[in-house]
């Protein structure tokens, strides 16, 4: 299939913006742009729902459907008329001629392109690591890791070997950030109180749930209370933690430490780095580092292509305290909105007596600080915002509250809401059904 994507008023006032990825970022963008007719706005995702990543590791751990954090972008945009949503994979991009090309042969022109990709999982240079390993970007993976550990669940109650039953009864977590340590954190809880009753030859209460961590503390980007706070949390509820122990190797089954030592477990997650989706390396311009991302200018374009704009995790920045901009969902939102308003103002100056200045008026973007937060298993939580540093109850409430704030879409805030009340006081969580055969 060759079809050229342009559409059909190209070439008046309307001003084509291409946004590639419907997450945090590109999704903001084009709800900014809807049903504003100086823009035809045309937004391709590789999926076709906007997937809710914080609580990916709730669909990985039992907790909730994976229907509960996504929601179909079509349906999402389905009032904004002037929007565009294709599910294509964007392989190329041609900045100087205007043009992306994806995976269905489809290339698409634009007056402006926003890049709002992502990241995906990286294995420090290591790319045959991903052969043994889980990760935990996207909603498949995230089914592939509660399948995994569900059917090795069943597979240690089938086996009469001692050997095996532990290797099937061992999940090893690389990376203590706030991925790792919430999914350890509700791997235990999934053992502990969910499937308490449902076995008969195992005793889940001894899934051995092992979290690496190679720098000398979890949680590195909190504060250090609150990485001790965790720490000893997640030892509270017998989660094996290794600190300051870098991962040497991985080969099926089994992780091999820097130190000598060896975790052989029958599920290996991967929650230890990113790098920026490739297709930063499409855009002729220096990466900012070994992750791939791009550091734009201070209006989020790139530098020699003012209507090409980088945002979300593959942005590199700092905020005006020279602090990294953190790879999360408010700093994606707000980059995203950003880019809209840019091209709002860009289009407003074009009718005025500033439409030469118009580049040298677009407004800088400045990230708000919101903070950051993870939860360690029921009823405990961290949460840094600004000088506030709270651990416990009171930060585990937060989280909830904020999370169902920020989650897209009514039905899913009820569906989660409803489903945590129940799984808070049932301590027995539905989503325990194994679809696909087992691994
Ligand atoms: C497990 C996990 C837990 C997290 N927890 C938190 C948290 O608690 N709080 C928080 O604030 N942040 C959290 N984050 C980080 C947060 O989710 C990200 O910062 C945010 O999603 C970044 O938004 P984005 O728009 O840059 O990218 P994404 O949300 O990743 O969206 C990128 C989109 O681009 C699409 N795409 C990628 N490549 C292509 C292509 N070639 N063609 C077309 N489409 C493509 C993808 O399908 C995706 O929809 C978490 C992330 C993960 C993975």
């Amino acid at each position: 299939m060759n079809q050229n994507f342009a559409p059909e008023n190209a070439g008046t006032l309307t001003k084509r913006v291409l946004i590639i990825g419907g997450g945090f970022a590109g999704l903001e963008c084009a709800r900014r742009l809807s049903n504003d007719d100086r823009f035809e706005v045309t937004l391709i995702d590789r999926t076709n729902h906007h997937l809710f990543q914080p609580l990916l590791y709730q669909v990985a751990t039992a907790s909730l459907a994976a229907p509960d954090i996504a929601r179909s972008l079509r349906q999402i945009l389905m009032k904004a008329s002037n929007v565009t949503v294709l599910m294509d994979e964007i392989t190329d991009l041609s900045p100087v001629e205007r043009r992306a090309e994806g995976q269905s042969g489809g290339t698409y022109e634009y007056d402006y392109l926003f890049l709002a990709a992502g990241v995906q999982t990286s294995f420090f240079g290591r790319p045959e690591w991903k052969a043994h390993t889980l990760g935990l970007k996207t909603l498949a993976e995230a089914q592939s890791v509660r399948r995994r550990v569900l059917s090795n669940l069943e597979k240690a109650e089938l086996t009469n070997c001692d050997e095996d039953r532990r290797r099937l009864m061992t999940v090893a977590i690389a990376g203590g950030g706030p991925t790792g340590v919430e999914l350890a954190g509700a791997f235990t809880d999934l053992v502990h109180r969910s499937l308490r009753d449902d076995f008969r030859r195992i005793d889940t209460s001894k899934l051995r749930v092992v979290l690496l961590e190679g720098s000398d503390r979890l949680l590195g980007s909190f504060g250090k209370k609150q990485s001790e706070y965790a720490l000893k949390r997640l030892k509270e509820l017998g989660v094996e933690i290794h600190t300051g122990t870098m991962v040497a190797d991985v080969t099926e089954g089994c992780v091999h430490l820097a130190d000598g030592s060896t975790v052989e477990a029958a599920a290996i997650i991967w929650a230890a780095g990113t790098e920026a989706n490739p297709l930063t390396s499409k855009l002729g311009v220096p990466l900012a580092d070994q992750a791939g991302r791009i550091t734009p200018e201070e209006d989020l374009s790139i530098r020699g292509f003012p209507e090409i704009f980088v945002g979300g995790d593959l942005a590199c920045l700092t905020d005006s305290q020279d602090k990294p901009v953190p790879g999360v969902a408010p700093a994606a939102t707000q980059m995203g909105r950003h880019v809209a308003k840019v091209l709002k103002e860009e289009s407003r100056l074009e009718k005025t007596r500033f439409r030469e200045k118009k580049l040298k008026l677009r407004p800088r973007f400045r990230y708000f600080d919101k903070g950051i937060m993870a939860i360690v298993g029921k009823n405990a939580a961290v949460v840094l915002s600004g000088k506030w540093a709270l651990t416990g109850f009171i930060a585990w409430l937060a989280w909830l509250f904020i999370h169902i704030l920020f989650l897209v879409g009514f039905r899913n805030k009820l569906s989660v809401l409803l489903g945590w009340a129940f799984a808070y006081v049932r301590d027995a969580p539905d989503t325990r059904i194994i679809v696909n055969r087992p691994d």
